[in-house]
C-alpha cells in the first residue's frame, strides 16, 4: 500500500441560520403595493431600480410629530433639514406642511430660496459658512446658528464692514450622558466655551441673539438625552435673562430622532424600540417647562426632525438579478440596487421584501448589489426565500439620506417618483443619462 499524499488541514466556517428566540424561519410578506400603486406596474413605467416616496406617510408623519409637541408646548416650530432629502418636491410638500427651511451649506441655502422659503424662515446651521453665505444670510434676515469662535469673529467683522446686522444663535454641544460626545459641533457648555460666546454676541450691537441651539446627535434613542439637552440650554436661557433682562426668542434641539429603521447589530427591531414622537416631546417639553424660565417668556421650541419624518415615506424597489452559492454553501441573491444608492445598508439591517408571493420557504441568504465591488453588500444575511431572476423586490424606510448621499458609481442613478395623496405618479427626478456625468467634462485639445 502506497503512502498517502499529506493534504493541509483547512477550517471552515459554517454558518447556518442563527434562530432568533422565535425560531429560524421568518415570515417574509410580499409587497405588491405601495400605496394602493402595484409595484410591477411602476418598476415597469419607470425602470427599475426605483426610488419611491409616498406623499401620504409624509404628511402622515408631520402630523403626527406636530401634534405630539403642540398637545404639549405652546408653540413648536418645524425645520425641515435640508441634507436628509433635499428633492425640492419633497422640501415643498414640508414647507406646505408648515416647516421652515435647515440648511447647512451656501448650496442648500440657495435651494431653500428658490423653494420660496422666505429669509427669516431659514435657519443656517453647519461648521463650513463662507464669507459670502454669512452676508447673504444676514442680509437677508436669516437665523445663522454660530458654530466656532472663528465664525462669530468672520461674522462681526462682515456686519462691521458692510454697516448690517445679523439675527443669530449659538450652537451648544454637550454632555448628555452619551459616549462618545459629540463636541466638534457648537461650543460647549460645561467648559463656559458657549457662555463666553453668549456674552460676546450680547455686547455686539451688530448681533441680535435669537436662539440657542443643539443637535446631539443622530438615531438618538435616548429621550432622557433630549431632556438633558433641554435642560441645559433652558439653564442657558435664564442666564441670560438673569444677566442681560433679555428674553431669547427660541430654543432649538434639532434633530436625530430615530427612525423605525433597524441598526446593524441590534438585538430587536427598531419597530418595537424606537422611541415615539409623544415620548421625545414629553422629555423637551417637561424640561423647558418646568425650567427656571418665566413662563409668560418660554421661548419657541424649534426642531429640525429629518430622518424619523421621511425614513418610512421612503422605498427603493429593485430586480433580482442572478442566484449563486458561495463557497461555503451559503445562498448569495444579486439584486440591481447597490450600495451607491443605499448608502444606508452600511447602518439599517433594512428590510427586504419580495413584490409578489413566494414559496414561503426561507434559507440564509447574502444579498448583494450590481457593482463589481467587494463592499456591495445590502444584508450580508438574513432568512430569505428563494427568488428567480426577473422576480422584484422592494425595501422600505429608504427615505433619509439615500438620495443626498447617493453617488453616481459604475452604474446611472435611477428614477425617482412621488406617489400623491391621489395615488397620481409623478416623476420628481428623471433616472440619469450617460450626458449628465460627461456634461461638465472637458477635453484637452490633444486628446480631441
Ligand atoms: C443632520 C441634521 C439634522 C437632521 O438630523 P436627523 O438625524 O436626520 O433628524 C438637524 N439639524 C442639524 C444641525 C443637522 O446637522
Amino acid at each position: 500500500m502506497s503512502k498517502q499524499l499529506f493534504e493541509r488541514p483547512t477550517i471552515t466556517r459554517l454558518t447556518p441560520g442563527v434562530p432568533s428566540k422565535h425560531g429560524a424561519a421568518s415570515v417574509i410578506a410580499p409587497m405588491p403595493l405601495i400605496d394602493g400603486v402595484k409595484v410591477d406596474d411602476l418598476i415597469d413605467q419607470f425602470g427599475s431600480p426605483l426610488y419611491i416616496f409616498s406623499e401620504r406617510e409624509m404628511r402622515k408623519s408631520m402630523e403626527e410629530i406636530k401634534r405630539a409637541f403642540s398637545v404639549r408646548y405652546h408653540k413648536t416650530q418645524m425645520a425641515w433639514s435640508y441634507k436628509t432629502n433635499y428633492l425640492d418636491s419633497i422640501c415643498r410638500i414640508f414647507h406646505q406642511e408648515g416647516s421652515w427651511a435647515e440648511v447647512v451649506s451656501g448650496f442648500e441655502y440657495d435651494k431653500a430660496i428658490k423653494n420660496g422659503v422666505k429669509g427669516e424662515n431659514i435657519i443656517f446651521n453647519g461648521p463650513g459658512k463662507s464669507a459670502s453665505d454669512l452676508e447673504k444670510a444676514a442680509r437677508n434676515g436669516s437665523f445663522i446658528h454660530i458654530d466656532h469662535m472663528d465664525e462669530l469673529f468672520l461674522l462681526s467683522d462682515i456686519c462691521n464692514s458692510k454697516e448690517i446686522e445679523a439675527r443669530v444663535a449659538l450652537r451648544v454641544n454637550m454632555d448628555i450622558g452619551i459616549n462618545p460626545r459629540w463636541d466638534r459641533f457648537g461650543l460647549n457648555y460645561e467648559n463656559g466655551e458657549a457662555w463666553d460666546a453668549i456674552n460676546r454676541i450680547m455686547i455686539n450691537p451688530r448681533l441680535k441673539l435669537m436662539g440657542l441651539h443643539t443637535h446631539i446627535g443622530t438615531y438618538m434613542m435616548s429621550t432622557d438625552s433630549y431632556r438633558i439637552a433641554a435642560t441645559k440650554l433652558a439653564d442657558l436661557a435664564y442666564n441670560i435673562s438673569v444677566k442681560f433682562e433679555y428674553y431669547i426668542a427660541y430654543i432649538d434641539l434639532g434633530g436625530g430622532f430615530a427612525s423605525r429603521n433597524t441598526l446593524k447589530g441590534a438585538y430587536l427591531s427598531g419597530e418595537d424600540t424606537t422611541p415615539s414622537f409623544d415620548e421625545y416631546a414629553e422629555a423637551i417639553t417637561s424640561a423647558l417647562i418646568n425650567s427656571r424660565i418665566r413662563p409668560d417668556k418660554l421661548p419657541t421650541l424649534i426642531l429640525e426632525t429629518g430622518r424619523a419624518i421621511i425614513d418610512n415615506a421612503g422605498y427603493l424597489a429593485g430586480t433580482v438579478i442572478a442566484n449563486k452559492r458561495l463557497s461555503d454553501g451559503k445562498r448569495a441573491t444579486i439584486i440591481d440596487i447597490g450600495v451607491n444608492i443605499l448608502f444606508t445598508a452600511f447602518w439599517y439591517d433594512h428590510k427586504i421584501h419580495p413584490v409578489n408571493s413566494h414559496s414561503g420557504l426561507v434559507e440564509e441568504t447574502a444579498i448583494f448589489g450590481p457593482l463589481c465591488m467587494n463592499i456591495d453588500v445590502v444584508r450580508s444575511s438574513l432568512m430569505f426565500p428563494a427568488l428567480k431572476r426577473g422576480d422584484r423586490i422592494v425595501i422600505t424606510k429608504t427615505g433619509a439620506y439615500n438620495i443626498t448621499q447617493s453617488q453616481q458609481f459604475i452604474n446611472l442613478r435611477p428614477a425617482i417618483v412621488l406617489i400623491g395623496i391621489n395615488r397620481q405618479v409623478h416623476v420628481i427626478r428623471q433616472a440619469e443619462i450617460l450626458d449628465d456625468i460627461v456634461k461638465n467634462e472637458l477635453i484637452p485639445d490633444y486628446l480631441a
